[in-house]
């Protein structure tokens, strides 16, 4: 598949539907722009640097950072302090994410567009 354009993509918010997990560090940082959104179910991850990670959002919710134009608003402020995870999303680890298939609204309409042309 050709690498995925997020500038292209129409409905930017479909990623943030279902939240981001951050490292416990970024968090804090994020916290300290006085922002609306809320941090979730603190728990152990090895993965992450600090050996926590929190969610960005409730339960199945959309991202508690999305604003209403659909916007992220860590990035509209400081786009550095913005979770690792959601600056790389599509991709994780240099690989595309195991998640992009119901998250990402661009590959979701590529492969409907290749079903039609079949
Ligand atoms: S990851 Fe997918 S849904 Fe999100 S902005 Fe990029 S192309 Fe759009
Ligand atoms: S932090 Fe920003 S980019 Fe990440 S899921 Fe939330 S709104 Fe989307």
């Amino acid at each position: 598949m050709k690498k995925i354009d997020c500038v292209k993509c129409e409905e930017q918010s479909s990623c943030c539907s279902f939240g981001a997990w951050v490292d416990l560090e970024e968090a804090k940082k994020i916290s300290t722009l006085g922002l609306k959104g809320i941090f979730y179910h603190l728990e152990p991850d090895k993965d992450f640097p600090s050996g926590y990670r929190v969610g960005t959002s409730y339960e199945d919710n959309s991202c508690s950072f999305l604003t209403l134009e659909g916007l992220c608003a860590i990035h509209k402020i400081d786009y550095s302090l913005k979770p690792a995870h959601c600056k790389e999303f599509p991709y994780e680890n240099g690989k595309l994410s195991p998640m992009v298939n119901s998250l990402c609204s661009l590959v979701k309409l590529k492969r409907k567009t290749k079903k039609k042309t079949r």
